[in-house]
């Protein structure tokens, strides 16, 4: 992350790419390059944005507003400027936060051209009278939107989208901490044999996931389950908005192993207000695709200025968060739905050795009340993380219960056939 903090990030052009770059030495992630002016759905990939310098001098030279300090001092996607401007102009083209004005915004102004600074309110009063030499050496032109992926495949017939934004440049919750936790979860996957396929999205805000959406249509019906992470890395409890569902797998799978972690969590209902996930649950395409973050956008001090630096995010935090992560895809790979080929009564689990009485072989009373919750709902209706959900118990528990119960030939996949000689009447 500190290396990745300083690069210059934004819709489009080389800080996404440089961001990329550094990934790329702990993930294989690919990117696609869609030229400027490609129509997706109703947008136009908008035109690349580059920029190397910018200042803004004061009478007798000096920076008084520097890019090189801080990438958060120029509007992004602020067109080029070589000028001098007189005090009063130059203030017009000036960003504060009088509220909190020890602090740089973050602007930008993707859809609409034009140019400007942001600094804390606090340096503006100290601006003399006089010119004031205005440079923004950026480019702004045909170029391309990119977007970065990683599929890890697996034996199954559906996929996991991941999906986190790559356009903020020096922000580190909001969501550079989104770009390494999707990483990290890759590079812990990358060494599992998996059931499902996971895709993970690295693109831009708004325009990336529909840019991803548009270029992968052929393929999105294999997309069973998503999420898409952003804000995790600051010392919050995790907050998960559910799906436009509001009941997929993905949104039960979350908030069983939130449940499961015994830490405070919160879960908010679904709104098509907030970030990709707006996109990916769009009617027309209809993903389950939940989001995972800690303290949501904008509920957070510092949110879009300055002081969402490095210092407000924990390796401690990241971590946990990679393995909720985990833990959800944990749920996803093992979810299913089994049937009791011993279903008249309780079969006997004593002369078996699944009884802790019988041998030690459980090690917790829970366990023991798993296999009676597993064996009684496994109808051939009620999934594991059904289970889970209904007895409260936690889902690793129901998954040992269940494995346990397999190897016992007691349950059997939905769709076996019954205990012969116990047919139903
Ligand atoms: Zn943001």
């Amino acid at each position: 992350m500190e290396r990745l903090f300083p690069l210059c990030r934004s819709l489009t052009g080389d800080g996404v790419r440089a961001t990329f770059d550094i990934l790329s030495e702990h993930v294989p992630i690919t990117r696609t390059e869609v030229p400027s002016g490609t129509r997706v759905f109703d947008w136009t990939v908008p035109d690349e944005w580059n920029i190397r310098d910018a200042y803004v001098a004061a009478p007798d030279g000096t920076r008084v507003i520097d890019f090189r300090e801080s990438n958060l001092h120029v509007v992004g996607y602020s067109e080029p400027v070589r000028t001098t401007l007189p005090l009063e102009q130059l203030r017009e083209r000036l960003f504060t936060l009088p509220e909190q004005p020890d602090l740089i915004p973050y602007r930008t102004s993707y859809y609409s051209r034009t140019w400007g600074f942001c600094l804390p309110h606090r340096r503006v009063a100290e601006l003399e009278p006089g010119d004031y030499e205005v440079v923004i050496d950026s480019t702004l032109g045909a170029g391309h939107l990119t977007y970065g992926e990683i599929t890890l495949e697996g034996s199954g017939d559906e996929d996991v989208l991941i999906s986190t934004y790559v356009c903020h440049p020096s922000l580190a919750n909001d969501n550079l901490s989104g770009i390494v936790v999707a990483t990290m979860v890759a590079k812990a996957l990358a060494e599992r044999r998996l059931r499902h396929t996971y895709r993970f999205v690295f693109a831009p805000g708004t325009i990336g996931p529909l840019t991803w959406l548009h270029e992968n249509q052929d393929s999105l019906d294999r997309i069973a389950h998503g999420l898409t992470v952003s804000c995790i890395g600051d010392a919050g409890d995790h907050t998960y908005k559910r799906s436009r569902h509001r009941d997929a797998v993905v949104d039960r799978a979350v908030e069983t192993v939130l449940r499961d972690s015994g830490k405070p969590y919160e879960v908010l209902e679904w709104e098509p207000w907030g970030g990709d996930e707006r996109q990916f649950n769009s009617p027309g395409f209809d993903l389950s695709v939940g989001t995972l973050m800690r303290t949501p956008h904008g509920g957070f001090d510092g949110y879009h200025t300055s002081a969402d630096d490095l210092a407000r995010i924990s390796p401690a935090s990241l971590e946990e968060s990679v393995q909720a992560c985990l833990d959800v895809i944990d749920v996803l790979e093992t979810n299913r739905t089994l049937l009791n080929l011993s279903p008249y009564g309780e079969p006997q689990l004593g002369k078996r050795g699944l009884y802790r009485s019988a041998g030690g072989a459980v090690s917790s009373p829970d366990d023991e009340r798993a296999l009676l919750w597993v064996l009684n709902q496994s109808d051939g209706s009620a999934s594991l993380v059904d289970i889970a959900e209904r007895s409260g118990i936690a889902y690793p528990v129901i998954r040992r219960a269940a494995e346990r119960l397999e190897q016992a030939e007691l349950l059997g996949p939905a769709g076996s056939p019954a205990t012969p000689g116990l047919a139903r009447r």
